[in-house]
C-alpha cells in the first residue's frame, strides 16, 4: 500500500497541455499521488509549462521563486517542470532553480513514476523509442460529459515563427485502436462529447486496419460509439484539409459546425515569409468548399500581427481577409521572437506599430463575433449541459457552434443534450430556456 501524498499541477495554457496534465496526474496516481488545488498542503508541485508565445520563461522562473520559499519551510517538497518548456530549457532550468527536483519533457510523462522515486535531481527531455501512451495508466473517470483526446502529437511544418517542431518534435500519429478503445471508455463512463486534439491534427495517419488511416476516417469510426453524441477536433492546418474530411461535415451529424482553421495573415507575402506554404486565396476557397458542405458552420482562426516585415498593406490584407470570412471567434497574438525560430534573426515591427494593429485587428473580431452571437437570439440550439449554474435552476453547456450557454431550466441534468431557445446574447454567453426534450 503507498502512502497517500498530494499532487498540485499548475497548467499553462492550452488543451493539448490540459490533457497532458490529466495523464500526468493519473500517472502520479500509481506511486500514490492524489490532486490536490491547494499548493500549500502539496507534497508535490508540477509546472506543466508551454512554450508558444507568451513570455513562458518569466512566468516559469516567477513561479519557481513563490516554490523556493515554500520549500524553506517544506524541505520535502518535490518540484517538478514539464511541458514545452522544459523540453528546450531542460538544463538550464536545473542550473538556474535549484528548487527543481525533475524536469521531464513531453514526450517521457510515462516515466515519471521512476522520476519521483529517484534520489537527487533527475532530467528526461528524450524523445524515446517507445510510446508513451502505451505505458501511461488507463483514462481515471472523467470529469464531465466533454472530454478531449490527443490523437495526434508534433509538426513537421516548421512555420518561421513556431517553437513546437523543436519542442514537440516531429508528427507522431496514435493508433486508430488504442484512439477507439480510449473512446469507448470514456464514453462507457459518462461522456458525450469528445473533442480530438493535435497540434496538427488533421495531418492524422494513425495506424489501422488496412493501413494509415485519415482523419476523417477515424472520425466516423468515432461517430458509431453510441451515445457518443459529438464531436470535435483542433487544430487544423488549412493544407490538411482534404476532401473526404470536408465530406464529414456534411455527413456525420456528430461532427460539430465549428472549425477551428488558422490562418495567421491575410497578406500573400507574409504568409510566404511564414512559410506557411497556402496563399490567402487557397484559405478562402477552401472556406467556401467547407460552407459549401456545412452551410451553418462557424470559423474561428489565429493571427500574428507585426510579424517581422509586416507593412500597412500586408496588415490591411489581413482585415481584408477577416471581413471576407466573417469569424465566429478568433484567437489573435503580437509576434513575438522565439529563440531558434528563423524569424527570430529577422528586424521587429515597432511595438506601437504592432500594437496599434492588433488592437484593430481585435476590434473587427470582436464586431464579428457579437454578431454572429447576436444572430443566435431566437433560434433553437442544443446545449450539452457541463455543470449547473451560479443561478438557481440554471444549467451551463455548450450549443453545437461551441457557444457558452446559460439555461434556464429546472429539471435540467448534466451530461444531458437539451434542445434550447436562445433569447438574449451578453459579452461572452448566451442565455437561453429549454424548449424541449432531446434525449
Ligand atoms: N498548429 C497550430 C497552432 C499552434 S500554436 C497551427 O498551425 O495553427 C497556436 C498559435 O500560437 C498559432 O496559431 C499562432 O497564432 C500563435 N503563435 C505561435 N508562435 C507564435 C509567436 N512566435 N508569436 C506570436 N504568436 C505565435
Ligand atoms: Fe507551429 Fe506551424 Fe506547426 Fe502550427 S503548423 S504547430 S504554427 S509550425
Amino acid at each position: 500500500m503507498t502512502d497517500t501524498k498530494k499532487l498540485f499541477i499548475k497548467t499553462y495554457g492550452c488543451q493539448m497541455n490540459v490533457y497532458d496534465s490529466e495523464r500526468m496526474a493519473e500517472a502520479l496516481g500509481t506511486k500514490g499521488y492524489v490532486p490536490t488545488d491547494t499548493v500549500e498542503d502539496a507534497d508535490m508541485v508540477l509546472l506543466n509549462t508551454r512554450h508558444i508565445r507568451e513570455k513562458a520563461d518569466e512566468k516559469l522562473y516567477s513561479d519557481l521563486g513563490r516554490l523556493r520559499k515554500l520549500k524553506l519551510t517544506r524541505p520535502d517538497l518535490k518540484v517538478g517542470v514539464a511541458g514545452c518548456v522544459a523540453q528546450a530549457e531542460g538544463a538550464e532550468i536545473l542550473r538556474r532553480a535549484p528548487v527543481v527536483d525533475l524536469v521531464v519533457g513531453p514526450q517521457s510523462y510515462h516515466r515519471l513514476p521512476e522520476m519521483v522515486e529517484a534520489k537527487g535531481r533527475v532530467i528526461d527531455t528524450e524523445f524515446p523509442a517507445e510510446d508513451k501512451f502505451d505505458h501511461l495508466p488507463e483514462r481515471l473517470s472523467p470529469r464531465g460529459p466533454v472530454a478531449f483526446l490527443t490523437v495526434q502529437e508534433g509538426c513537421d511544418k516548421f512555420c518561421a515563427f513556431c517553437v513546437v517542431p523543436y519542442t514537440r518534435g516531429a508528427e507522431v500519429s496514435r493508433p486508430v485502436d488504442r484512439l477507439l478503445a480510449e473512446a469507448r471508455n470514456l464514453v462507457a463512463r459518462g461522456v458525450r462529447e469528445i473533442t480530438l486534439l493535435g497540434q496538427n491534427v488533421n495531418a492524422y495517419h494513425g495506424a489501422g486496419e488496412g493501413g494509415a488511416w485519415t482523419l476523417s476516417r477515424l472520425i466516423r469510426e468515432m461517430a458509431a460509439i453510441p451515445e457518443l453524441a459529438r464531436l470535435r477536433y483542433t487544430t487544423s492546418h488549412p493544407n490538411d484539409m482534404d476532401d473526404d474530411l470536408i465530406a464529414a461535415h456534411a455527413e456525420v451529424p456528430q461532427l460539430m459546425p465549428y472549425l477551428h482553421l488558422p490562418v495567421q495573415s491575410g497578406s500573400d507575402r507574409i504568409l510566404k515569409a511564414m512559410n506557411r506554404k497556402h496563399s490567402a486565396e487557397h484559405y478562402l476557397r477552401l472556406i467556401e468548399r467547407i460552407r459549401a458542405a456545412q452551410p451553418d458552420i462557424l470559423f474561428s482562426s489565429d493571427f500574428i500581427v507585426g510579424f517581422p516585415g509586416e507593412t500597412d498593406q500586408d496588415f490591411e490584407d489581413t482585415l481584408a481577409l477577416i471581413r471576407s470570412v466573417g469569424y465566429g471567434a478568433a484567437y489573435s497574438f503580437k509576434y513575438s521572437a522565439r529563440p531558434g525560430t528563423p524569424a527570430a534573426e529577422k528586424p521587429a515591427v515597432p511595438t506601437e506599430v504592432a500594437d496599434e494593429r492588433l488592437h484593430r485587428l481585435q476590434a473587427l473580431l470582436t464586431l464579428q463575433q457579437r454578431a454572429v452571437q447576436e444572430a443566435m437570439v431566437g433560434r433553437e440550439v442544443t446545449v450539452l449541459y457541463e455543470k449547473a449554474g451560479r443561478m438557481p435552476g440554471q444549467m451551463v453547456g455548450k450549443s453545437e457552434h461551441l457557444h457558452a450557454v446559460h439555461v434556464q431550466d429546472e429539471t435540467g441534468r448534466i451530461g444531458e443534450l437539451a434542445r434550447v431557445r436562445v433569447l438574449a446574447s451578453s459579452t461572452n454567453s448566451l442565455a437561453a430556456v429549454r424548449s424541449s426534450d432531446l434525449t
